[in-house]
């Protein structure tokens, strides 16, 4: 399928252990939305291939993998998921997280994605947060976790790197969400947000109840 259309797009940005990847799950379940992880994707990678090599040499020590590599295998996977229609661009809505993971990347896909709204799941208790990576270390068996110097060190990534994303988007499309509270708590936070973005942009000429 010709993707002359770029895809529309919401983000779920916010610091390691905010929540991005629980939320953009959930999310991914509703129909309409579509999730894709960019660390899940580098995860799936044959640890024996180059990439999957590479993957394992950069996230091991909490350092971002470089942004050629990261956004063609983005890219690739974007388009192995609509030829097999799990993503239809022109009914899904896209949710992203952990990509755009700096500036130089955001400049990169905004040839392929038109982001209508940036979801920042905000969380002032870095502790926290620090806290809840400690546990899903243990859970999920995350060698990038289970170190606190590599945890610490996928913070300052994030402070230094990551948070001056938000500088590259028009501020009326950035909605702060609380990122403390119970899952389901945030997530309805989250959908007073994206639900009428997914309602305005795919809406059917034809269906006036939409
Ligand atoms: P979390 O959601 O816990 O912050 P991710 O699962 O998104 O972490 O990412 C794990 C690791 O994968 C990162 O520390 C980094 O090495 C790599 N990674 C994921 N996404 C990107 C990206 N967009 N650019 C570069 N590296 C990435």
């Amino acid at each position: 399928m010709a993707t002359t259309q770029r895809f529309q797009t919401i983000l779920l940005f916010g610091a390691p252990g905010a929540g991005k990847g629980t939320q953009g799950k959930i999310l991914g379940q509703i129909p309409g939305f579509f999730h894709l992880s960019c660390g899940e994707v580098f995860r799936t990678l044959d640890t024996s291939s180059k990439l999957g090599k590479t993957f394992m040499e950069y996230s091991s020590r909490g350092e971002l993998v470089p942004d050629d590599v990261t956004v063609a295998m983005w890219h690739q996977n974007m388009n192995a998921q609509t030829i097999l229609s799990l993503y239809k661009p022109q009914v899904d809505l896209l949710v992203l997280d952990g990509i755009p993971r700096n500036p130089a990347q955001a400049v990169m896909m905004k040839k392929y994605v038109k982001v209508l709204k940036i979801v920042h799941l905000v969380c002032r208790d870095k502790e926290k947060m620090i806290e809840r990576l400690r546990k899903r270390a243990l859970k999920e068996n995350r060698a990038d976790d289970a170190k606190e110097e590599v945890i610490r060190k996928r913070w300052s990534v994030y402070e230094k790197e990551t948070f001056p994303v938000l500088d590259c988007y028009d501020k009326a499309i950035i909605s702060e969400v609380d990122a403390i509270g119970s899952p389901a708590r945030v997530l309805q936070n989250i959908l007073e947000h994206v639900v009428p973005v997914q309602e305005a942009h795919f809406r059917k000429p034809d269906d006036p109840k939409r």
